[in-house]
C-alpha cells in the first residue's frame, strides 16, 4: 500500500481527524539526505506533520514547518503543498543519539529547546505565520501546542517513525484529532480516554493500519465521514530555472566567488539533494545577465 492521508469529520461536525501513513515518503527522505536514525525520526515526524498541515490547505497554498532547536540536529524544515507533496531537510543529518530509557529514538534531545514556526502561504498578500516555544522537541507535542495557542483549536497529535537497525524506515505515520467549536465535554473526555489507550502510532502503521483505520482507532464509537483522501509523496519543486534565479539573486560578488574553480560550480538543492551543474560558460552567462541589469 502506498502512502496517503485522509481528512475526516464526525457526523455532528464537532471533531476533525486527520491521519497519514508516510513510510515510503520518509524512507525516500532518509535515502536522499543520508540521515542516521535519530535524524531520520525527527525529519520523518516533521514531514508527516507538514503533510497533515497541508491536508488543511487548498489550491496552490503551501505550508512550511520550521523546528529551530538548540540540539545537535540544528534545525529541521518541512514543506507541503495541498496535494500531498512534501519535502524537507535537517541541518545535520548525521545525528544519532543513544536511545531513551524507554528504548525510543531520542528526538527531543536531538531537537533541543527552541521554537516551532508554521508559515502558510495562502495566496494572500502576506503569509500567515504562527510560532510557539518547543515544549519537548518531540514534535507531536509541539504541534499540538501550536494548534492550541496559535490556531486556538484544542488538538491531540501523534507522530511516529520506526527505524530498523540498518537505518531503513519500517513505519511512519501521524494522527491529529481536533475539537471544533460546539464539541461537548462528553465527547472531549471520550476522545481523551481513547487517546490514552491508543497503541503507539508506529506499531499501528507497522501492523498495516491504513489512514482510515488510524482515524477509527482514534474516534472509536463516534460516527465519521471521510471528507478527502490524498496520496502522499516526497516531491521537490526545484528546477534549473529556480536555481538560476537563486544564483542571480546572490549578486555579482558572490557569483564570482562560485566561479573560482575550473570546472564551474555545482549547486545542491537543500530540500532534495538534487545536483545542478553550472559550467564556466553558464556562470559567465549569468554574470553577464547581472551586469546588464
Ligand atoms: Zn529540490
Amino acid at each position: 500500500m502506498g502512502d496517503g492521508l485522509i481528512r475526516a469529520m464526525t457526523q455532528d461536525r464537532t471533531v476533525r481527524a486527520l491521519a497519514a501513513v508516510t513510510t515510503v515518503t520518509v524512507d525516500e527522505a532518509r535515502s536522499r539526505h543520508g540521515t542516521l536514525p535519530t535524524a531520520t525520526a525527527a525529519l520523518g515526524r516533521a514531514l508527516t506533520a507538514a503533510s497533515l498541515l497541508g491536508a488543511m490547505l487548498k489550491g496552490d497554498q503551501t505550508v512550511t514547518l520550521r523546528i529551530l532547536g538548540d540540539g545537535p540536529l540544528g534545525g529541521i524544515v518541512a514543506w507541503s503543498d495541498a496535494l500531498g507533496h512534501v519535502r524537507g531537510y535537517v541541518a545535520h543529518p548525521l545525528v544519532d543519539l543513544p536511545l531513551t530509557n524507554q528504548g525510543k529514538l531520542n528526538v527531543g534531545a536531538a531537537v533541543g529547546k527552541g521554537t516551532l514556526h508554521v508559515t502558510k502561504d495562502l495566496g494572500l498578500r502576506y503569509p500567515y505565520h504562527g510560532s510557539v516555544p518547543l515544549s519537548s522537541g518531540e514534535i507531536a507535542e509541539d504541534l499540538a501546542r501550536y494548534f492550541a495557542i496559535s490556531e486556538q483549536i484544542p488538538s491531540a497529535v501523534a507522530l511516529g517513525v520506526l527505524v530498523a537497525p540498518d537505518g531503513q524506515v519500517l513505519a511512519s505515520g501521524g494522527l491529529v484529532v481536533q475539537l471544533l467549536p460546539g464539541a461537548d465535554e462528553e465527547v472531549a473526555s471520550y476522545l481523551e480516554q481513547r487517546a490514552r489507550a491508543l497503541p503507539a502510532i508506529t506499531s499501528m502503521v507497522y501492523g498495516g493500519h491504513s489512514p482510515k483505520e488510524l482515524v477509527e482507532e482514534a474516534l472509536g464509537e463516534l460516527p465519521f465521514k471521510i471528507i478527502e483522501t490524498r496520496a502522499v509523496s516526497f516531491r521537490c519543486s526545484c528546477d534549473r530555472q529556480k536555481v538560476e534565479e537563486t544564483l542571480l539573486a546572490l549578486g555579482e560578488e558572490e557569483l564570482k566567488r562560485l566561479h573560482g574553480g575550473e570546472d564551474g560550480a555545482e549547486v545542491l538543492c537543500r530540500f532534495c539533494r538534487k545536483q545542478y551543474r553550472f559550467s564556466q560558460e553558464d556562470l559567465d552567462a549569468l554574470l553577464a545577465q547581472i551586469r546588464s541589469g
